[in-house]
């Protein structure tokens, strides 16, 4: 019998399959050289692109094709060893290739009985980040899509969690009528559990907000009038890695407090989580394992491609509770992970793999050296742009975040402007301290001295021609 549909593969579908993984391999192969942003900006770039649905279709490889050379057009080098900006990762290569098979294989990852070498080399994955952030073995981990969704999810499940102690039933009746849950904030949080905390239903209004020090620690004095005023065991929400500073909240004097209070501690740890990873900078975290949840992104300083993030829950049947869409009450715990009870969604892809695959290269040793590197090299471009008269370095540099000012607002912004224009390197814009900031993130795993040299240089020249 002959088919008569298309072969799984037709010789067009394997053209496109190929090309689409050569122009990978060449777009990699030159993100050291050029500019670091896109050559048109979104307005010029929009002008030259036909958005009409074609009536008739293309064969596949003219498609990916066109893709290409479209795209080359408008892509910014955030994965360019020169790219400084935010807090992002450069995806590691091994990683991206990793990502080619999971779209490939196209598994449904929701299922280990499934999907079942997707959910093995998830679980592994799992495993090997509690052992590598030092966090308890036995926590309850979702493969998500980032830390905004991993802040999200542990914040729900710490709702419910309380709630049920509480003796309130959130599956059955809600939050209507619930008792209420203080919640506890640092001042100089991320956005991303703020947006959690509106997500999962409980008010940003109804937030208390408290004050930090001069590096976005939360102040332990702030924390003990807050809990104070509670009425309810809160829900605090505390921070492993300040975006301008990279600074790390007081947990061990927080968080046996909050517990005292019966309250349930949040850590989100997009980045600043991964320190715990390496023995000489762990005393930044000190106590930071004995919160009750946590957040951390694979895509920031695992070089993960994007789509990847951990939601960590010590008491896993909590977390199973509140995200399993079987409902909360069947899941028996057994040996077997499934995956699905520990997100949100239901289908996804094998977004695990990449990461497994990049700690497979790695081992644990290189992502220690490159999490010290990393850290190493924020200190020498602190120093190193300090000397300059008119730079001030506004962060104590604990981490691999530095957030620079120049003498005023508008240089600072004139300066950052005149390096992003330029292209060479890209650090962003920050506010830190009510002061403009140049901030430097040094978290891209191809980063090395002469991209340091080449960002001190075009900061140094635009400030001085600009001062
Ligand atoms: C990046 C970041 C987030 C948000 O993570 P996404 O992966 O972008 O969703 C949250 N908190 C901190 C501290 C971050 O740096």
């Amino acid at each position: 019998m002959t088919r008569t549909a298309p072969l799984p593969l037709s010789d067009d579908d394997r053209a496109a399959m190929l090309n689409a993984a050569k122009a990978a391999v060449a777009y990699r192969a030159t993100l050291d050289t050029g500019d670091v942003p896109p050559n048109l900006r979104p307005a010029a770039l929009a002008k030259g692109f036909d958005a009409t649905l074609p009536a008739q279709g293309k064969p596949a490889a003219t498609v990916i094709d066109d893709l290409v050379s479209f795209a080359g057009q408008g892509l910014h080098g955030h994965a360019s060893p020169r790219f400084f900006a935010y807090v992002c990762g450069g995806s590691m290569p091994v990683g991206a290739a990793a990502d080619f098979l999971v779209t490939s294989w196209g598994q449904n990852s929701a299922s280990s009985f499934e999907s079942p070498s997707v959910a093995l080399m998830e679980q592994t994955l799992c495993q090997w980040c509690l052992d590598l952030l030092d966090l308890p073995k036995d926590s309850g981990v979702g493969i998500v899509s980032g830390a905004t969704v991993a802040n999200t999810q542990a914040i729900i499940t710490g709702r419910d969690a309380l709630l049920a102690r509480q003796g309130w039933d959130i599956a059955e009746n809600g939050l209507f009528g619930a008792p209420p849950i203080p919640v506890i904030i640092g001042e100089a949080a991320h956005s991303a559990p703020m947006a959690g905390v509106r997500y999962a239903g409980l008010g940003l209004g109804n937030a208390t907000r408290l004050a930090t020090d001069d590096q976005g620690r939360v102040l332990v004095s702030a924390l003990k009038t807050a809990l104070a005023a509670c009425e309810n065991p809160p829900l605090v929400i505390l921070q492993a890695g300040q975006i301008n500073t990279g600074a790390f909240d007081p947990f061990a004097e927080i968080i046996p407090l909050v517990h005292a209070a019966g309250g349930w501690v949040h850590v989100d740890g997009a980045f600043g989580l991964w320190a715990h990873a390496v023995p000489a900078l762990r005393d930044r975290l000190a106590g930071v394992a004995e919160a009750d949840s946590w957040a951390v992104d694979l895509h920031k300083w695992l070089n993960a491609p994007y789509d990847a993030g951990l939601c960590i829950v010590r008491d896993r049947a909590a977390l199973v509770s509140a995200m399993s869409a079987r409902g909360a009450y069947l899941p028996e715990l057994g040996e077997t992970w499934e995956p699905s009870d520990s997100t949100l969604e239901l289908s996804r892809r094998a977004r695990g793999v990449p990461s497994y695959a990049i700690l497979q290269h790695l081992g644990a040793e290189g992502l220690r050296a490159m999490i010290t590197r990393h850290c190493d090299i924020a200190a020498d471009v602190a120093q190193r742009l300090a000397a300059e008269p008119g730079i001030t370095i506004m962060n104590d540099v604990v981490l691999n975040q530095v957030a620079i000012a120049c003498d005023t607002d508008e240089i600072t912004t004139k300066v950052l402007a005149r390096i992003q224009e330029r292209g060479r390197v890209y650090p962003s814009h920050g506010v830190w301290q009510d002061r403009q900031i140049i901030r430097v993130s040094i978290i891209n795993h191809a980063t090395d001295a002469a991209d340091i040299d080449l960002l001190i240089a075009e900061i140094l020249d635009a400030h001085r021609a600009l001062r």
